[in-house]
């Protein structure tokens, strides 16, 4: 019997669906790239803004119009948070973001006794649900999911209520991931989950910087880099890692918001931009050449034009590389959704975009500041006549030369453009 799966959202789903894709092929069905085409058809949803819950529910609707045969599954975050509003799309196995491991069993089960399956579970009380991916479509880079759930609360922010209570991959199970990945030839590990940095919160026993001087002990490991992280889980145990750890990238993803000590009160952040920013003078201290890239929300309810401008020019004094704008999105559920002063599309658009010329000139700026020297690309690809790679700081750099993919080599950076730098091999 021939599946597909359809994904939705963020690196997490993504995992999750390359694992339940390789159980299935290990209970013996066949990939098909075309729904139309299968006869099991997996949705994996995202629910992180009203848009996406439509996007996810317009493509079940047409799973069901162009193959309605098919055994339909759904799970993730709509499923989750949408449940009620699914019930009429005649879904087969419909599940949360829980029991996404036993997906192959539960259709092998509706194959014998065609009963339909629903089940969720109480999201706040979740043990971490195991799961173990062997191998990556790329060669060079390997996602390992470390983490789920987040208890931050946002006021903007639904996973809390689709993903759950903060709990973590066991050390050593995460351990032994990365180095079966590692022996099969991926030198690269990104640690992802849904608030990464707080591994191992929940019991205390260790932390994410534990985790990483771990993994920097399996012999063959480059480099490992962490998803993103919240700047209220930096400490300085982690910015001494950066700064003695040289198999630790120098990229973080440090999701700011907003610029505006008021804004980020609204948003229920739990710091001030001063706060913020201090964080990031140590960890440039510990590693002068950090990446430090970005996620803010324009429009958020209450925002005046004084709180944006105040927010442009920190994200200009942070000096970021490259920095994700999202006009706000109301998002059912949430707080921010009750909130009264909500702003008009059109100032949000505006400020949206406003801001995105920012950061294609402070894209620019970073990248600039590379040309002449010397860094050292791992080869990721290589398409038409040039071979595209990173730096250990995430500097998306080409090369004019066929090079062996999954392979470093040193490299002179020669020119900058807003996405990627040129580099010529020394
Ligand atoms: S930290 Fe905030 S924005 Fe991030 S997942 Fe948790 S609630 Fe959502």
């Amino acid at each position: 019997m021939k599946f597909s799966i359809i994904t939705f959202g963020c690196k997490v789903n993504a995992y999750e669906s390359t694992f339940m894709k390789e159980q299935l092929l290990k209970n013996n069905f066949i990939y098909c790239e075309d729904f139309k085409e299968s006869d099991i058809v997996i949705v994996n949803t995202c629910s992180v803004t009203n848009t996406a819950d439509n996007k996810c529910k317009k493509m079940i609707r047409s799973i069901r119009r162009f193959n309605d045969k098919c055994v339909l599954v759904v799970c993730g975050c709509t499923a989750e948070n949408q449940r009620e509003k699914l019930n009429d799309l005649n879904i087969d196995i419909l599940i949360g973001n829980h029991d996404k491991s036993k997906v192959g069993s539960l259709i092998n089960d509706f194959l014998k006794t065609k009963k339909k399956y629903i089940k969720f579970y109480d999201d706040r009380n979740l043990p971490f649900e195991k799961m173990c991916v062997e191998s990556f479509a790329e060669q060079t880079r390997a996602y390992v999911k470390i983490q789920d759930g987040c208890n931050n609360f946002c006021a903007y922010c639904i996973i809390p209520f689709t993903r759950g209570n903060i709990r973590s991959k066991k050390m050593e199970e995460v351990v032994d991931e990365v180095r079966d990945l590692v022996e099969k030839g991926h030198k690269e590990i990104v640690l992802t989950g849904i608030n990464t940095g707080a591994y191992g919160r929940e019991n205390g026993l260790y932390d994410l910087t534990d985790l990483i001087r771990e993994l920097s002990l399996i012999n063959n490991l480059e480099r490992i880099r962490v998803s993103s992280i919240e700047i209220t889980e930096i400490n300085d145990k982690f910015i001494k890692e950066l700064e003695i750890n040289n198999k630790l990238c120098g990229h973080l993803h440090v999701s700011l918001q907003s610029g505006s000590d008021s804004v980020l009160k609204a948003m229920n952040r739990k710091y001030t931009k001063d706060e913020y920013y201090n964080k990031i003078l140590k960890i440039r201290k510990a590693r002068p050449n950090i990446n430090l890239t970005t996620d803010v929300i324009v429009g958020f309810p209450g925002e005046t034009e004084e709180d944006f401008l105040e927010g442009v020019l920190f994200c200009q004094k942070v000096g970021f590389s490259k920095i994700h704008v999202f006009p706000y999105s109301k998002r059912e559920g949430t707080k921010a959704a009750t909130m009264e002063n909500q702003l008009p599309n059109e100032v949000k658009k505006e400020r949206a975009r406003r801001l995105i010329e920012i950061d294609n000139k402070l894209q620019l700026d970073f990248n600039k500041q590379f040309i002449g020297q010397n860094v050292k690309v791992l080869i990721e690809e290589n398409k038409n006549g040039v071979s595209i790679g990173h730096t250990e700081n995430f500097l998306k750099v080409e090369i004019a030369a066929l090079l062996k993919e999954n392979t470093n080599y040193d490299v002179k950076i020669v020119d900058a453009n807003v996405d990627f730098v040129k580099g010529e091999l020394l």
